[in-house]
């Protein structure tokens, strides 16, 4: 199970209802943000989930709109904040303009009181926890090195307990091996094999994100049976042309995604202030019925 919390919600510049570009989804203990626009940390305030345990940063692109928020939040972290490693991660392209951005300008020479890690990934998984993974795939819009996030829960195949009763399976380290999928052997010496002990294969919630994108043709395979699609929805099909001149997808194009990769949720974001939110909504609806228009603040649970 994943939450997804939108803190920004608008395309480009805010409008006076939206803010620009993040979001925070969470796995457990786990944190991660999702681009960081101008005004991320008054969002993080106002949603009210703090920002402890907040530095993990996942940076789709290097827009201005996905990383300024950067700049304030580094300033806050470092006066009001105590937290040990701020680590920010994304393609090359972007990690090179918030390097700029935040030793250039906030820093300019001053020593951090945290460390503070810029770090290079490409496509694949780059986290691993204890039952889910984290992977990075491209995706096409202006300019090169543009990412987008899968989070998955690993499959996992239930242990059967009324079985392993039935069998007469001691609770302990015996349990733990067939749970893991090894073989065990018990005290009197009996050797049972996990398939005995466990239940058919339960593929995991899996959320895909992508933030910009010009194009769907290269992400159907990732987004795939996909529990949940958050993407963006910058223009309308009246506007198509505008869409395609500045690498970013309409309402109906967001939604033949959806309806193409079977997707069983769809979440739009990065909405143009030139439209107002229950044509966007219409225009999806048309093609892909379960879509919501995210707004600032909304919080969604996304399971299998
Ligand atoms: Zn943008
Ligand atoms: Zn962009």
């Amino acid at each position: 199970m994943y939450e997804i919390i939108f803190l920004g919600t608008s395309a480009s510049a805010p409008s006076a209802r939206r803010g620009l570009a993040a979001q925070v989804v969470k796995h457990d203990e786990y944190r991660f943000l999702i681009d960081c626009g101008e005004g991320t940390q008054r969002q993080i305030l106002q949603s009210g989930i703090g920002f402890k345990r907040l530095n993990t940063i996942l940076i789709t692109h290097g827009h201005l709109d996905h990383i300024l928020g950067l700049a304030g939040l580094l300033s806050t972290f470092m006066r009001w904040e105590a937290i040990e490693e701020l680590e920010i991660i994304g393609a090359r392209g972007a990690l090179e303009r918030i390097h700029d951005l935040l030793y250039g300008v906030v820093l300019r020479g001053a020593q951090p009181p945290m460390s503070i890690r810029l770090r290079e990934i490409g496509p694949g998984v780059f986290f691993e926890g204890e039952d889910f993974t984290v992977s990075a795939f491209n995706v096409s819009h202006r300019g090169a090195d543009c990412l987008g996030y899968l989070f998955e829960e690993k499959t996992r195949r239930p242990f059967l307990a009324e079985a392993a009763e039935a069998l007469g399976i001691p609770a302990g380290p015996w349990r733990k091996d067939l749970v893991a999928g090894r073989p065990a052997t018990l005290p009197d010496g009996r050797t049972i094999d996990p398939e005995s002990v466990l239940g058919p294969a339960r593929v995991g919630t899996r959320l895909v994100h992508v933030g910009d994108a010009g194009v769907t043709s290269n992400l159907v395979d990732v987004a795939r049976d996909a529990d949940c699609l958050v993407i963006e929805a910058t223009y309308l099909e009246e506007e198509a042309d505008m869409a395609r001149q500045y690498a970013h997808l309409t309402a109906r194009m967001a939604a033949e995604l959806a309806a193409t990769a079977g997707v069983k949720k769809l979440i739009l974001t990065h909405i143009s202030r030139r439209y107002r939110e229950k044509d966007v909504l219409a225009e999806a609806e048309a093609i892909f019925p379960n879509v919501s228009v995210a707004r600032d603040l909304d919080m969604f649970t996304i399971t299998r």
